[in-house]
């Protein structure tokens, strides 16, 4: 990472951007994880790919609104999911059994990894530009060796992570921080993440303009017109669309798709 450049003037905009299922592509990673787990285990396969795949992304993201950021609150809720998801399959495993579940799956996760398409090259032609800083829920540690798997650490300015700044998305706070790392004002930066709930709303909370990133192409689960990206190759509009040199945002149609 290099050192945080100033923000010259108003049009030059910083771009701050979300890690898990924006450049690191956590979801299908988790399943290919899951996928490989089941297939150890008889008592997983008792239920499709697909709902367990999706009850372990819905118990994640609902888990870290109220999850205290630290490495015993983590490794408890990882412990927890895989609990809801044994009894979810009519299994009721003793406490060690669900340490070596979440375990294995861990170790099957790091080795299924895998980036969004796009990531590098998106961040590359950004950073020509703009400071890029990553804004994050985890673990430092998990996220720092996210960026050097991805190969992106010459192309950012700064990794602010929960864990270290004792608040996750979608509060403001860490937004700001964020914006503190390379001496921005809310009006000249933009957040790209795919979360609604953490980097739509809580860039708002931050009054920082955002930028949906729906890859999968869903409806919109919340209320107001926001700027939307469907892919990270860096295509012009999408160039524009992240450094802020694209105008308001409309107030129809609903969202704009590139
Ligand atoms: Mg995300």
């Amino acid at each position: 990472m290099e050192s945080p450049r100033s923000v010259r003037g108003t049009s030059r905009r910083v771009v701050l951007v979300d890690m898990d299922d924006t450049l690191f592509d956590h979801s299908l990673t988790c399943r290919a994880a899951i996928a490989e787990l089941r297939r150890e285990r008889a008592f997983l396969r008792r239920q499709p790919l697909e709902q367990l795949w999706r009850e372990y992304l819905r118990q994640l993201e609902s888990t870290w609104a109220t999850l205290s950021p630290t490495r015993a609150a983590i490794d408890e809720a990882r412990r927890e999911r895989w609990r809801r998801l044994a009894l979810s399959c009519g299994a009721t495993p003793s406490e060690g059994e669900v340490a070596a579940l979440s375990r294995t799956y861990r170790r099957h996760y790091q080795r299924l990894r895998r980036p969004v398409p796009g990531t590098r090259a998106l961040l590359a032609g950004l950073h020509r530009r703009a400071p890029v800083v990553i804004v994050t829920n985890n673990e430092r540690a998990e996220q720092e060796e996210k960026v050097r798997f991805l190969g992106i650490g010459e192309h950012i300015d700064g990794l602010v992570v929960s864990e270290t700044v004792g608040v996750g998305k979608p509060d403001a706070r860490i937004f700001q921080a964020a914006l503190r790392a390379v001496g921005a004002r809310p009006h000249e930066a933009t957040m790209l993440g795919d979360s609604w709930a953490n980097d739509v709303v809580g860039a708002r909370r931050a009054r920082i303009r955002p930028v949906w990133f729906n890859r999968f192409g869903v409806p919109p689960p919340g209320r107001g017109t926001v700027a939307e990206l469907r892919s990270l190759r860096p295509s012009g509009p999408a160039m524009r669309l992240l450094l802020g040199d694209d105008g308001p945002a409309p107030r129809a149609p609903r969202s704009r798709r590139l």
